[in-house]
């Protein structure tokens, strides 16, 4: 019997806020607290089941946090607000001695770039006062750096290529929508593209690389290289690979407009004067696209995201697939949100659940991969997101 506080009312904030009420008998008390206090209401209203308590709270301001940790007392605290939060979050479960866990690593607001030192940085001070932080568990990274650990663990003596392959087959009908934050997911597909081969990084231009993949149950899709966060700290925590790569679909009109969108300028970070007022384009943009967490009512078709997986087994050669699809459909009737907001929220409120059952344990800051796998994936099907895996299948990779 745990209190949570769950940071950020989005999509991913609803789905593991509902999914948090759903297990009284680990989350005995919920408190959902978010920028605007009214979308915490919301949520608490319409998928809470009477046990969400709505709060206010700035996550900049590391204070704030401190006093509401303070006020409510939760054993753990789930951030998912935006990336540019981390470090303050994190710097507020430190002084109250909370532990503390994410979906995506820290960002600079001034800066489009990820990667992990930041929140690494912290391990030590995290150990001395007897708490952990979770990295990274949402979908990807999350369940697919769990997919690579339970692979690595149970079907290989050695992994040596990986690729994640995510795979949004959905249609919403808008012309142009990002599924999830806007501001994040701009910052996030228009960056070179990067990945690991023979102990170094190879750069690329973005989406310079493409390949038709085929993904289960929905068919052949362009998928494009791309640099995502979760690489970097598998290739540290899985040594012997060789190669680790990222690929994700996108559709051509997606890719028209993100063009357009950079051409113009509107993916800059940097602040314009307008009117006398300093407006930074990308922030602005998020405002006039549609909503990412009201995308579902009309979203059909599914997500497919999985780890395709070659090393070694008893002396021979092995391929391995493990993948989840998620329908648009179902995770909306389950929760009012759309799949990818569905694929993060589940993983976020079961990775709390290990937290707080002992199940995954230690002092310090962890990326997910270095848990035992095993009591996650035993559980994240009857969650609402079950595994499917092939052996010694063509790969395409
Ligand atoms: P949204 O933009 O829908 O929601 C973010 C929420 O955080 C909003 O409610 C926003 O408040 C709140 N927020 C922003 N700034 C602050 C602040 N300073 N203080 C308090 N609250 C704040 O994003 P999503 O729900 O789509 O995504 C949430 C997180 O999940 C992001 O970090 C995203 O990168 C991550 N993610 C991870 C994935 C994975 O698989 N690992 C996949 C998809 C997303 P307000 O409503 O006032 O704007």
């Amino acid at each position: 019997m745990s209190k949570v506080l769950i940071i950020g009312a989005g999509g991913v904030g609803r789905v593991v806020a509902s999914k948090c009420a759903d297990n009284p008998e680990v989350f005995s008390e919920i408190m959902l607290a978010s920028r605007t206090l009214s979308k915490c209401e919301t949520i608490a209203r319409e998928v809470g089941k009477g046990r969400i308590t709505p709060a206010q709270v700035n996550a900049d301001n590391v204070q704030e946090v401190v006093d509401l940790i303070n006020r409510f007392k939760p054993e753990l605290v789930i951030n998912v607000a935006l990336p540019y939060q981390d470090l303050p979050i994190m710097d507020a479960c430190l002084e109250t001695g909370v532990n503390y866990l994410d979906t995506a690593n820290y960002e600079p607001k001034d800066e489009a770039k990820f990667e992990y030192s930041w929140q690494w940085a912290y391990h030590e001070r995290f150990k001395e006062k007897g708490i952990m932080a979770v990295l990274g568990c949402g979908f990807d990274p999350g369940v697919t750096s769990i997919y690579t650990a339970y692979a690595a663990k149970h079907h290989f003596d050695e992994i040596h290529t990986l690729d994640i392959v995510d795979c949004n087959a959905g249609d919403h009908g808008k012309a142009f929508a990002t599924n999830f934050n806007p501001e994040i997911n701009i910052r996030e597909v228009t960056q070179k593209g990067k990945f690991w081969e023979n102990g170094q990084w190879v750069e690329t231009e973005p989406h310079e690389i493409k390949k038709v993949l085929n993904y289960p149950n929905i068919g052949p899709r362009d998928s494009y290289l791309i640099y995502h966060e979760e690489l970097e700290s598998l290739v540290k925590n899985f040594p012997t690979l060789q190669r680790a790569r990222f690929w994700m679909t996108f559709g051509q009109e997606y890719l028209t407009h993100l063009r357009v969108i950079q051409n113009i300028g509107m993916a800059r970070i940097d602040p314009v004067k307008y009117k006398g007022v300093d407006v930074i384009p990308l922030e602005f943009l998020k405002y006039v696209l549609p909503d990412p967490g009201e995308l579902g009512e009309n979203y059909h078709g599914e997500t497919s995201i999985g780890c395709r997986i070659r090393g070694i087994k008893n002396g021979s050669e092995q391929t391995y697939y493990i993948w989840n699809n998620c329908s648009h459909e179902v995770a909306y009737r389950e929760t009012g949100t759309q799949a990818v907001s569905y694929t993060t929220g589940v993983p976020a409120m079961l990775g709390a659940m290990m937290v707080l059952t002992g199940k995954w344990n230690g002092k310090g800051v962890f990326n997910v991969e270095e848990f035992n796998p095993d009591p996650f994936m035993e559980k994240i099907g009857e969650h609402g997101l079950p595994w499917q895996e092939a052996f010694n299948i063509d790969l395409e990779l």
